[in-house]
């Protein structure tokens, strides 16, 4: 089993090839959703934030206010640290179980983690799974300011989000593979397919 960890800055396509490579034969972990999951009713890291950062945090139903919470940690570095230090060990812990099952099952010879923190934080690395290649979409900013705007965005929301994440030169050291999404759709799925024979050639390396 070959775990890839795949990140690209917000509207590069990273979930679209995510998707792309679910359609070839891998299993993917939605890490950004596991990250909403721990603050759920019933989620692992709910009595933690509330601790920390206050009770009123509490939304009605039991889980965490995540708008409030992301005001609180957005631009505001010790507060994000504060709130990493809660969630990554709990986000790492459902991933473990997670890619466990994937194994248990046997279904998959390529494990994807779908993550827009790859740079930035620990998740998928201080794991029982930590990934072994890593993976990164790009698009131009102007693109991907576009395509959010396509999604509902508003500019200064969106200008605001690719000015808080890692930059492409970032994430392009920690990578393996860099896919570029600037063109059209079918351009994405051609190299997304040559991507999906080079990690399996290197799946194989693994299994032999
Ligand atoms: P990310 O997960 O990196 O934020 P998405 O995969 O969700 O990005 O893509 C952002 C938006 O752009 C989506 O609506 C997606 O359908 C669209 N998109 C992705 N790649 C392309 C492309 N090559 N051409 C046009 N639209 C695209």
């Amino acid at each position: 089993m070959l775990i890839v960890g795949l990140t690209g800055g917000i509207g590069a396509g990273k979930s679209t090839v995510a998707d792309l490579l679910a359609g070839h034969g891998a299993a993917v972990v939605d890490v950004d959703a596991l990250g909403r999951e721990i603050l759920a009713p019933g989620g692992p890291a709910v009595s933690g934030v509330l601790d920390r950062f206050g009770a009123e945090l509490a939304a009605s139903d039991g889980g965490i206010d995540r708008p409030a919470l992301a005001r609180i940690v957005f631009n505001d570095a010790d507060e994000l640290a504060a709130l990493n230090e809660i969630s990554h060990p709990a986000v790492n812990q459902l991933l473990d179980e997670r890619i466990e099952a994937i194994a248990a099952a046997a279904d998959a010879e390529v494990v994807v983690l779908d993550m827009a923190v790859l740079v930035e934080s620990t998740l998928g690395r201080e794991t029982r799974f930590p990934y072994e290649v890593v993976v990164t979409v790009e698009a131009p900013p102007d693109v991907r300011l576009e395509r959010l705007a396509e999604r509902g965005m508003t500019e200064a929301d969106a200008r605001a989000r690719l000015g808080s994440q890692a930059t492409d030169d970032q994430r392009r050291d920690a990578a393996d593979f860099v896919i570029a999404n600037g063109g059209v759709p079918d351009e994405l799925a051609e190299v997304t397919s040559q991507l999906w024979d080079a990690l399996q050639r290197l799946a194989d390396e693994r299994a032999t």
